[in-house]
């Protein structure tokens, strides 16, 4: 397999030991999970000449994925892994065991594990021993990690508990099913366009003010373009807000039948946001 060193949807800031980390033994691939019991940037501390471990990759809560080592090169966080493991090390609230992974966390781990299939052989699995290849925590195993004796639980039970659903996730992603729309993106979704009087008018609806309507909901999908970063999440609402563009013109072009207006908008609007995901909610939307 041809050498990969840079992941490329990470941030490159290589620490000084990319150059004189060990060739990783590239032959088997495992990556392992980690958490730092804290929300720092490990860069300058991985950095410093006195600190002799390091991660190949960190995630912030929010953000791009960070690297700091060459996947051509091994980096000291996975013990007797450390000649073929890929680690990643993410930031938490201090406390990893009732601070699960974000949403952001999940989605960004389970893209570099898909990437790290298709580039680097990763298989997309749980690790059944120290030596298998697939997807682990530090944790997990005796040799991955020196201080496992004396109580290292790294990277905490909530997040333990999360692994599964990064396999899960870099296997649909692997599979083609690029729409990640969590739970939290829908509320946020159906919280925005419902603020901003997405509802039906108490005294019924006429053309005006079904435009006004409408410029409600555009203005509430432009809002949620700068709110969210995942990016196909972002793809989703811009091609919902050119929806509400075309029935903005739509609305326009429809003679003055309160029943009809009231019909027309609602169900295409429905299917709008339907067509973002099958299981979308209207919340607090009927009278
Ligand atoms: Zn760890």
């Amino acid at each position: 397999m041809t050498a990969t060193r840079k992941y490329p949807d990470a941030l490159w800031q290589p620490l000084p030991e990319d150059e004189t980390q060990p060739k990783r033994e590239r032959t088997r691939c495992t990556l392992i999970l980690h958490s730092q019991v804290g929300n720092y940037d490990l860069n300058p501390f991985f950095g410093r000449g006195s600190v002799v471990v390091e991660s190949h990759m960190q995630q912030k809560k929010t953000g791009k994925m960070e690297q700091m080592v060459g996947l051509d090169r091994t980096a000291d966080a996975n013990y007797r892994a450390n000649s073929w493991a890929i680690s990643v090390e993410t930031t938490d609230d201090g406390d990893p065991d009732t601070d699960p992974w974000n949403d952001h966390q999940i989605e960004e781990m389970a893209r570099f594990a898909a990437w790290l299939h298709e580039n680097e052989g990763l298989p997309l699995r749980a690790c059944s021993s120290w030596t298998d290849e697939g997807i682990g925590y530090h944790s997990q195993f005796d040799e991955w990690t020196a201080a496992k004796g004396i109580g290292k639980t790294c990277p905490g039970k909530a997040r333990i508990d999360q692994v599964p659903s990064v396999i899960a996730r870099a296997k649909a992603i692997v599979n083609g099913d690029e729409m990640a729309l969590t739970d939290s993106d829908l509320t946020k979704i159906a919280n925005a366009v419902w603020d901003r009087q997405l509802r039906r008018f108490p005294d019924g609806p006429d053309t005006n003010k079904a435009g006004v309507w409408l410029t409600s909901a555009q203005t509430g999908v432009n809002t949620l373009l700068s709110d969210v970063d995942n990016t196909e999440v972002k793809t989703a609402i811009a091609n919902l807000s050119k929806q509400v563009l075309n029935l903005q013109a739509a609305v326009a072009a429809i003679p003055t039948s309160p029943t009809a207006i009231d019909a027309v908008v609602l169900n295409a609007l429905q299917e709008a946001l339907s067509g973002i995901q099958g299981t979308f909610q209207v919340v607090g939307g009927t009278e």
